[in-house]
């Protein structure tokens, strides 16, 4: 009698809902290999063979065999546990996303999954370092050039990996081997994070850090699920709080994940870890080279990295036991990834703590409005830290009205910086201290303008003004990034030397603090200056050491950065982000001007924060001056409430994109068409898309609104199924859009 070959359940990581059905793999022995749901398998999938995993439930028996293929290899790696299978399905379900996507992101592929035994891996050589290598480097066709920067930046990477990052062929790897300017070396395959010294002691703590220690360290032994917030100013210890957590659940033995917003993963954060800990954790995020990736994949994976410290993306790797997870300024807005699959990492974070069985602690001086309102319902517990640490004050903060103290001009051309706030730099500066002037905007100005013509220099592929940067000499779009030379002449009516730069960004601010402040040393720090981590942390030593006294910055000064002598903020344009009807505009400049204030004074020295603006009534401004948090989450909760508008009320956004604009109206016109009628929720739209075009993309958008109890996921799913998409057409459902 002949048995029937056995099949099980595979999901794919291609952007696809369901598993396929496989047939199990052949031994040599001619039987079949059992598998686990969970194990990592390679199977074919058209003409090509890529990863999935072997998933739960049954295969359909009654699909006939000639239509099964065969799974071709089991991989090495520790199989998806149960959890995390659970946990993808969530994901995907919540998000709209197939779930090949959102297990794409859990198998970090195609890196983690490459065998990993004995890799041959190359770094910069030894010769290449010599004095006759730096001639020799200097000779090197550009293509080798290119590898070397790659491999000098850091090394660690397979020859594919290297000539991929490098944009070259790998014969220019090879040649570079035989020169002895690379060399290769081989990994060890068992790797992991060396255990944090969990009985190291931190500082002494104050009653209230203590108070919140213990609450915590008493949740991660009961190792069940709850939501804490921990809310306390900047300074007031929160960082030292959750490291007693830390150190809890590595004495149960279990893992701890700490998600950072990406801009906030600081040397400093890692600093203070490793001298509280004796060694760093295991790091997770876009920069890290393929090699550590796998390695660092499977060290999570086999428990072998005993803490993580990551961006988003952390939230979704193999943790083998899990047993804290600390989202830490969780109102940021980065937490929420908008490409791919649209998720709310600190949203999503909960879910996954639920799923493993253990706490999990928002910390923030500033909580999201639906963070508070998940308080207030008694769905998250509350932790108050009061008070700086070491009784600190908090800063003094002024508005200065733009109206009235208006900015002279310089002789270069305007000027930004008002009378008060100028005096203030000048005292600061003569007290021997620093002072910083934030504004959120890079570059030198948002916006060229013909002054013979008016016209303004524009995106060729977005709808957005190109924003010159003078220190490269270059436009740029922010979006695309497209960039091109600045041109000589308009290229509406081709008048000459009549281009001129709108407004401020930071290096205009730099320009016009050299020229009041002559004598000051003046700095500055935006993200596309600080282009490695090394430059970072050059900047960061220079600023502690009080090399400069007068920083200029954008939004990455304002996080992650302790700065113990900066007693001055100066808020250039503290009403930029305020407008523009985006729903969360007041509530994200709220917290931004909290965040840069809190950078003002430490222990020792009281701090000031001026504020430039032109609408001194606004409910943002008055309550950053009245230094009331509360009161401003009320305000903000009234609006919201009264609007319908989350965490009140639903929302989901729908984007259509498109190539061809008219076949896009066509499609959205089919759409509205067939918007259903709902009881308590509507679909708005289509509209311009906020960025009407991008990269090359026309954009519309429809808005699902529903009350609190009805989810505009089936809406969406009902509605959207009806009309199918061309295929230069895409639909994306953003559910919880963080911005609209
Ligand atoms: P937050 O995370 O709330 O901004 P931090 O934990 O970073 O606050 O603490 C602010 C500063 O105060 C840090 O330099 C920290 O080392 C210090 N600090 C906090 N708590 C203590 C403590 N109990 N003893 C000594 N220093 C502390
Ligand atoms: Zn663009």
């Amino acid at each position: 009698m002949n048995k029937q070959p056995l099949r099980c359940r595979v999901q794919v990581v291609l952007p696809i809902e369901k598993p396929y059905d496989y047939l199990l793999p052949y031994g040599t022995d001619g039987a079949q290999i059992a598998l686990e749901p969970g194990q990592v398998v390679m199977v074919p999938v058209g003409r090509r063979v890529l990863p999935g995993v072997v998933w739960d439930g049954d295969a359909d028996e009654n699909v006939p065999l000639k239509k099964l293929k065969e799974i071709v290899s089991v991989s090495e790696v520790p199989p998806l546990r149960e959890e995390l299978r659970k946990f993808v399905e969530w994901v995907a379900n919540y998000t709209l996303s197939p779930q090949g996507s959102v297990l794409k992101m859990a198998l970090s592929v195609p890196q983690a999954l490459e065998d990993q035994v004995g890799q041959k891996l190359y770094r910069l050589s030894g010769d290449a370092l010599s004095k006759e290598g730096e001639r020799e480097k200097t000779r090197l066709t550009s293509a080798r050039q290119k590898v070397i920067d790659v491999v000098t930046n850091s090394g660690g990477w397979t020859s594919a990996d290297l000539a991929r990052e490098a944009g070259v062929s790998s014969s220019v790897v090879k040649g570079l081997e035989k020169l002895g300017m690379i060399e290769s070396y081989f990994e060890a395959p068992d790797f992991f994070f060396p255990a944090p010294v969990s009985d190291a002691v931190g500082p002494e703590l104050s009653p209230d850090q203590k108070a919140a220690a213990d609450d915590l360290v008493s949740r991660v032994q009961g190792r069940s699920f709850s939501t804490v917030v921990l809310d306390g100013v900047t300074g007031s210890g929160k960082t030292e709080v959750y490291f007693e957590a830390i150190e809890a659940a590595l004495r149960e033995g279990r893992q701890a994940l700490v998600l950072l917003p990406e801009i906030a993963l600081s040397s400093q954060w890692l600093d203070r870890f490793k001298q509280r800990f004796g060694v760093a954790p295991a790091e997770w995020h876009s920069d890290l080279t393929p090699a550590l990736r796998r390695k660092t994949w499977r060290a999570v994976a086999s428990g072998k990295a005993p803490v993580v410290v990551g961006a988003r993306s952390a939230l979704m790797l193999p943790y083998s036991d899990l047993g804290l997870i600390i989202v830490d300024e969780e109102h940021e807005g980065s937490f929420k990834q908008e490409d791919g699959v649209y998720y709310h990492a600190r949203d999503m974070a909960v879910v996954r703590a639920k799923g493993c069985g253990c706490p999990i602690v928002l910390a923030s001086a500033t909580p999201a409005l639906e963070t508070m309102v998940n308080v207030q319902s008694g769905r998250y517990e509350r932790l108050i830290l009061p008070g700086r640490h070491g009784g600190a004050g908090m800063p003094d903060v002024e508005l200065i009205d733009l109206r009235f103290d208006k900015p002279e001009r310089l002789q270069s051309g305007p000027g930004w910086l008002s009378q008060a706030l100028r005096g203030a730099i000048r005292q600061t500066l003569e007290a021997g201290e620093q002072a910083m002037l934030f504004l959120n905007r890079r570059g030198y100005a948002p916006l060229t303008l013909c002054r013979t013509c008016g016209h303004r220099l524009q995106c060729p592929h977005c709808t957005a003004w190109l924003v010159e940067h003078r220190r490269f000499r270059r436009l740029q779009c922010h979006h695309c990034g497209f960039s091109a030379a600045l041109p000589e002449t308009c290229p509406s009516c081709g008048a000459e030397d009549s281009l001129v730069p709108c407004g401020p960004g930071v290096e205009r601010i730099v320009e016009e603090a050299k020229l009041l402040f002559p004598e000051a040393n003046v700095a500055l720090m935006a993200s596309d200056t600080m282009t490695s981590p090394a430059a970072t942390k050059e900047m960061v030593d220079r600023i502690q050491n009080r090399e400069v006294n007068l920083l200029v910055g954008t939004q990455v000064v304002a996080k992650g950065y302790h700065f113990p002598y900066l007693t001055l903020v100066g808020v250039v344009d503290a009403d930029l982000g305020l407008f523009g009807g985006d729903l969360r505009a007041a509530e994200r400049t709220f917290q931004l001007l909290h965040q840069v204030a809190g950078r003002a004074g430490r222990a020792e020295h009281k701090g000031r924060v001026l504020l430039q603006t032109s609408d001194p009534k606004h409910p943002v401004m008055q309550t950053l001056k009245e230094g009331d948090r509360d009161k401003f989450l009320e305000i903000e909760a009234e609006t919201r409430a009264r609007g319908n508008l989350p965490p009140f009320g639903r929302l989901a956004a729908v984007i259509v994109s498109g190539p061809d604009e008219s076949e896009l109206d066509n499609f959205c016109a089919g759409l509205a068409r067939s918007i259903p009628q709902f009881d308590g929720a509507q679909i708005l739209g289509p509209a311009p898309a906020p960025l009407a075009l991008l990269r090359g993309k026309f954009r519309r958008r429809f808005l699902i609104m529903s009350k609190k109890t009805i989810a505009p996921q089936g809406i969406a799913r009902n509605w959207l199924s009806q009309l199918k998409a061309p295929s230069r057409i895409k639909v994306v459902v953003d559910v919880d859009p963080y911005s609209f």
